[in-house]
């Protein structure tokens, strides 16, 4: 696809569509949106714009499209795939200053934002409510960029992740149409699912301009448990068990030694250097929640668990769970000679362990510093494979091993990503994952964009 370069007419004329000031080529802006919280090399757009309306992003669209202009949607760029890195340069587009919460409807458990929300913020807002929007990927991300990721985390075997709950959606066409997609009600079976197509595509389909998205009740009570095991794969058996005997966890995260004595050191835990799995139960009352640990536990020392630490309440959930959610930060910061490849491959729950294994087999007899994180209740793997920055030889080998390892889990009836998207990272796997179905991503792709623009170079090989 051939893009023409921003001239300063085009400037000028997108400067009209919104407030001068609000558009930007200044240097340090075009470094901020020239990369994302992953290693993939950055890359700067030639211009970016902060609209404050669907009808500014119509404009910008409309003039883009008939300019061969590349337009990209910017949330918080807090990806890890390069997913909202501008390769081939053109307008970014900025959601910071779209960032309004409109209307919460505590009585049908809907809210209706602005793309540039940041879910930290609209649970801020619905704390008096006892509602909450429960996806949440760790990092402060905006609610169009995790629709356009279809974003998860550590709660989304329970609750499940962002495309479950987004009820309606404005989303700004390529031409600069705009169109709304879904109903307020909480179920429907009418039509095609237009909402689960523009969920997770990256912005390649068009631009969201406003969501209705459902929300959750917080539940009454919380239970948590620190369970530590002899190795990957005992603990890959319980995680296993767990979801077999009906526990109903809603959060089920496996981490390797390494993790466990990073999270000692960092955070003054003083739990035994092993694999560990931390499990986490919501419920109605303590006594239920109660029960559930126990059943739990036996479970876990069915499999070989060596030591077992339950908690109730919510102080003891938050306590358990604090040093978990920080390891994401974590790792980086004790390691800032190194650039991390991390793995998102998930794979179904009965292969888990196979999954485990093949890891091991591929990390074994190797130098390399690795960091097993995973939301095992998802099969879901995130491994850190730490390389020296520059140490070309070592990332050579780290490529080998994580292609081997993501067709590994496809094979397994698995897939690329789990949470993170494709992006730039995960393209060359499209064909093996998809199949004859890519082709018909490639038709639905020009069906709403024919010229390409936006967000291109992205998700396909
Ligand atoms: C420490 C850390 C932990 C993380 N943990 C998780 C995790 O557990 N689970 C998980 O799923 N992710 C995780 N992530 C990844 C990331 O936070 C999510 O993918 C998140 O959804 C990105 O949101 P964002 O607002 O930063 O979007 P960006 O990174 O800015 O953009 C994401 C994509 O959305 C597009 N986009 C942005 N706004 C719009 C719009 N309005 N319309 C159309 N397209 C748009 C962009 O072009 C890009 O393709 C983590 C990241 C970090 C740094």
């Amino acid at each position: 696809m051939k893009f023409n370069s921003l001239t300063q007419t085009h400037l000028e004329n997108l400067k009209a569509m919104v407030a001068p000031d609000r558009l930007s080529t200044g240097e340090s802006v075009l470094d901020l949106h020239a990369r994302d919280e992953s290693r993939h090399p950055p890359c700067r757009p030639e211009a970016v714009i902060w609209p404050q309306s669907p009808t500014e992003v119509s404009a910008v669209l409309k003039y883009a499209n008939s300019n061969g202009l590349p337009v990209t949607g910017w949330g918080s760029g807090s990806s890890l795939e390069g997913n909202p890195i501008p390769i081939r340069k053109g307008i970014v587009l900025d959601f910071s200053q779209m960032n309004r919460i409109l209307e919460i409807r505590e009585e049908d458990f809907q809210a209706d934002v602005e793309p540039g929300v940041v879910y930290q913020d609209l649970n801020q807002k619905l704390r008096h409510t006892g509602l909450f929007f429960p996806p949440d990927p760790g990092a402060r991300a905006t609610l169009g960029g995790m629709i356009a990721n279809n974003a998860s985390g550590t709660r989304t075997i329970y609750y499940g992740s962002t495309k479950d709950y987004v009820l309606k959606l404005s989303v700004a066409l390529a031409d600069g149409e705009v169109i709304e997609l879904g109903t307020r009600a909480s179920k429907t079976s009418s039509g095609y699912d237009l909402i689960r197509l523009f969920v997770g595509s990256e912005g390649t389909l068009g631009i969201v301009v406003g969501a209705t998205v459902r929300l959750a009740s917080l539940p009454a009570e919380f239970s948590a448990a620190i369970a530590t095991f002899p190795s990957m794969e005992a603990a890959g058996k319980a995680v296993f068990e767990i979801m077999r005997g009906g526990l109903n966890p809603a959060a089920l995260e496996l981490l390797g030694p390494r993790c466990i004595d990073l999270m000692n050191r960092e955070e003054g835990l003083e739990l035994t250097v092993s694999p560990t799995l931390f499990v986490e139960f919501h419920g109605a009352t303590t006594g239920q929640l109660a029960e559930v640990l126990e059943l739990c536990e036996e479970v876990c020392k069915a499999e070989g668990c060596s030591h077992f630490q339950p908690g109730l309440g919510r102080a003891e959930r938050d306590r358990i769970f604090k040093a978990r959610h920080a390891l994401g930060e974590m790792i980086p910061r004790n390691h800032p000679d190194c650039g991390i490849m991390i793995l998102d491959v998930a794979v179904p729950i009965t292969t888990y362990a196979a999954l485990i294994t093949e890891i091991r087999k591929e990390l074994d007899g190797t130098n390399l510093n690795s960091y097993y994180i995973s939301h095992a209740g998802n099969g879901n793997v995130h491994l850190n494979i730490l390389g020296k920055k520059g140490d070309q030889k070592q990332w050579d080998l780290i490529k080998e091993i994580s292609q081997r390892l993501v067709s590994k889990s496809i094979e397994l009836g698995g897939t690329a990503t789990g949470e993170h998207g494709i992006g730039l990272g995960k393209r060359k796997y499209m064909a093996a994952e998809h199949r004859t179905s890519l082709q018909w991503m490639k038709r639905v792709k020009s069906l709403f964009d024919p010229n390409g623009i936006l967000n291109p170079g992205k998700i396909f090989p």
